[in-house]
Parts: C-alpha cells; sequence; structure tokens
C-alpha cells in the first residue's frame, strides 16, 4: 500500500478522530500514488494514524480507519455488519411497518464515499469516490452475508455519482436482479420506489420521521406539499385523514410517482398534484393551506454558493410564511450541509420578519437514526427542519 505523510502538527484532527486530510495538511505522497488508491496515513513523526482512499482535490485522503487495515473481504464484512447490527438496534430489520432503510451512510459508518440503501431485498449502492466504486463488488457481497436471507440483490447506482470520466461506472446488478422498483413500506404506507428510474437511490429515506410527524397533524387539514418528488409526505397526510392534499413538483416525472404512490394507498380522491415551480405555485395559489410543506433540493452544496442559497431558503419561507392560514403549521426543511441549523434558523427568522407574523417554534427536526454521524465529524448533519406555528 502506498504511504502519504503530513506536515507537521497536522495530526490533530485525525487523532481526534476526522475522517478528512485536506490537501494543505500533506507534506509529501509516495510517488505513483492515483486517485482512487488505498493509502496509509503518517504523522511528520512517521506514526501511522489511519488507511483511506487517495483522491487529489481539496480533500486528499477520506479515512476508513483511524489505525493499520487492510481493504479485503474480511474489512468489508466486518464494517458492513457494524453498520447493519445498528439498523437491527433500532428496530428497521425485520419490521413489520418498514422495510425500506438506509444501510451505509458514508463517513457515518465509517465508510466515506459509500450510501447502501435498502429497499426490500434489494440494496441500492452509490459510491461517491473511486476508491469506494472499485470496491463494490466485495461491498455488495458483504451486504448480502451480512443481511440474514434478508437481502439477495444489490444494484450499483454510481453512474450519476461518480464525476464523468473518472471511472466508467453505469448502473446494473452486481448481485440478483430484479425488474428495477419494488413495492416497500414505511410506517405502513405504502411506496413504489423505482431506483433505476428514481432520483438518488429512489426515495428520500432521511425525512421518514418527519412524515410521520406530519401524519400527527394532518387530519381534517388543508395541506400543500411542495418539491414533493415521490410524494412522501402528502402519502402521509392523505392516511391521517387531510381533507385535502396539493402536491406540487417542477418535475412532471415526480408527480407521476406521487400520483401513483398516493393511489397505492388510500384517499386519491382528496389529492391533487401541479407539475410546477414552487415559487410561482406558491405567489398564485398558496393561499389557505393550514399545513404547508417546503423540502427543497440542496440550494448550496458548496460554500462559495451559499449566500445565493440562503436567499432562496428566505424568498421561498417568506411566501409560505405570508400565505398560510392563521394557527397553521409549516414544516421547512434545508439539506444544504453548508446551512447549519443555527443559519437556517435565522434565515426562516428573517423571513418571518419580512411576512411580519408571530411565529413559535414546534419542533426542531433532523436526520433519523439510520443516517448517523460521528460526533467528530459534524459535517455529517445535514438534515435540519424547523415546524412552526403562524399566528
Ligand atoms: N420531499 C421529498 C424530497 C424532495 S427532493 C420527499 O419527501 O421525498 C427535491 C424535489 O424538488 C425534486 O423532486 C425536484 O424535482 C424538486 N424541485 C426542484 N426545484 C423545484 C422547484 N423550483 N419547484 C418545485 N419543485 C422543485
Amino acid at each position: 500500500m502506498k504511504k502519504l505523510w503530513l506536515n507537521k502538527g497536522k495530526e490533530q484532527s485525525v487523532l481526534r478522530r476526522h475522517p478528512w486530510v485536506f490537501s494543505g495538511a500533506v507534506k509529501k505522497a509516495e510517488e505513483g500514488l492515483q486517485e482512487g488508491d488505498p493509502v496509509e496515513v503518517y504523522s511528520s513523526q512517521n506514526q501511522l494514524l489511519g488507511v483511506g482512499h487517495y483522491q487529489p482535490g481539496n480533500i486528499s485522503v477520506r479515512l476508513l480507519e483511524f489505525g493499520p487495515a487492510i481493504f479485503n473481504s474480511e474489512f468489508w464484512l466486518q464494517k458492513i455488519n457494524q453498520a447493519y447490527a445498528l439498523r437491527k438496534q433500532l428496530g428497521l430489520i425485520g419490521s413489520k411497518d418498514t422495510s425500506a432503510y438506509r444501510l451505509v451512510f458514508a463517513e457515518g459508518d465509517g465508510l466515506p464515499g459509500l450510501i447502501v440503501d435498502v429497499y426490500g431485498s434489494t440494496a441500492v449502492l452509490q459510491a461517491h469516490s473511486l476508491g469506494m466504486w472499485r470496491e463494490r463488488q466485495p461491498i455488495a457481497e458483504a451486504v448480502v452475508a451480512v443481511s440474514e436471507g434478508q437481502i439477495n440483490a444489490v444494484y450499483d447506482k454510481s453512474g450519476e455519482t461518480l464525476p464523468a470520466g473518472q471511472a466508467n461506472a453505469g448502473n446494473g446488478y452486481l448481485i440478483g436482479e430484479g425488474g428495477g422498483y419494488d413495492v416497500v413500506m414505511e410506517n405502513r404506507v405504502r411506496f413504489k420506489i423505482d431506483w433505476v428510474g428514481g432520483q438518488k437511490t429512489g426515495f428520500f429515506l432521511d425525512q421518514r420521521e418527519n412524515r410521520a410527524l406530519l401524519g400527527q397533524y394532518a387530519k381534517g387539514k388543508r395541506v400543500l406539499n411542495t418539491f414533493c418528488y415521490t410524494g412522501g409526505f402528502s402519502v402521509y397526510a392523505l392516511e391521517a385523514g387531510a381533507t385535502e392534499v396539493h402536491s406540487v413538483d417542477v418535475s412532471a416525472k415526480a408527480v407521476a410517482l406521487t400520483d401513483e404512490n398516493v393511489a397505492l394507498n388510500s384517499g386519491a380522491e382528496r389529492h391533487q398534484s401541479f407539475a410546477m415551480d414552487t415559487f410561482v405555485f406558491l405567489k398564485e395559489k398558496g393561499a389557505d393551506y393550514d399545513i404547508i410543506i417546503l423540502d427543497p433540493p440542496a440550494f448550496a452544496k458548496r460554500m462559495n454558493v451559499r449566500h445565493n442559497a440562503l436567499m432562496g431558503y428566505k424568498r421561498l419561507n417568506y411566501e409560505a410564511i405570508r400565505h398560510i392560514r392563521p394557527g397553521g403549521l409549516l414544516f421547512t426543511f434545508s439539506c444544504s450541509g453548508v446551512v447549519d441549523k443555527l443559519l437556517f434558523q435565522n434565515t426562516v427568522m428573517a423571513a418571518a420578519i419580512e411576512a411580519n407574523r408571530p411565529v413559535k417554534v414546534l419542533h426542531q427536526l433532523s436526520q433519523p437514526a439510520d443516517h448517523p454521524y460521528s460526533l467528530y465529524h459534524p459535517e455529517g448533519e445535514y438534515l435540519k427542519g424547523l415546524v412552526l406555528q403562524v399566528l
């Protein structure tokens, strides 16, 4: 295995179990070290700090282990088994109410660059680094091996997560086969997941608990679900007895998926969907809702566009706060990693000030436990939400 040495003093963050080695911390690397290679990271004192995957760029190494390691079948088995044991502890495996969960959440499971979502008996894998992608076959085998017979197919969806030209990543089954979709349950609500044609791995699992919370408030209410994608929040609201639910997404394909999921459950006659831009919809038809959900895509993926993202969140929340019925509830989210909880709350406050209405915070929401983050890697906390009552 190739080696890499850090500058004096730069070992501190790694010793504190932060898994990223920034390029500025690197003193030298062994000749021939290439993107995707496993690499041992040493301090300037020649102390082995950990082993990770090398990548040229701002983050040079993402560490999978703080100490010695060899990335072989046994290693993947042990890592995936640990991730599986956590989901079991959480009650997500073998549950009679929920058959979709995240099995591997990158740094949060000590596997930076790897996402594995499970839908029924199929696991969908997305590699975000060349190093992880190269290991997809032993990883897929480990997923099936640890699953106690629950998972029998693994689909690789890395085609869109690896930067083009770095790898010939295409999408396809690594193990087993299937029709490309399945109907799963989330808290007893039914969803069709299309991992071949859908966004990301096919479904946004991170909103499971927040959708359930919406269900608690939705009975007898008129609900607007914006950025609905596959209609997660809409279906929960209908199941809970909302009088009327409107779903909005700019993508016609997403709206069709929402309609399909509504049809799989109850209340289609109380539901209407709109292939429209949320900003336009709120301006034109945003009035008279008791509950509005705002779950936009990440407006900012990087620091240099954060300001524009904040302007976007402000404008969006302003339109919703301005329009919602007195006493109504706003479920508002941000999944931009670079916008932290406090910054998000302050942005929503700025929107409320402009709308000039009294607003109370009822709940502070986050990502569920199958999307864990290391305490030493706060960057892993990305989803934040607020439930607000607007008077
Ligand atoms: N709330 C969803 C996930 C949202 S993903 C869930 O629980 O599953 C973000 C969605 O926003 C995508 O489906 C995307 O098509 C949609 N989108 C992006 N920009 C939009 C816009 N300006 N107006 C409406 N929808 C938009």
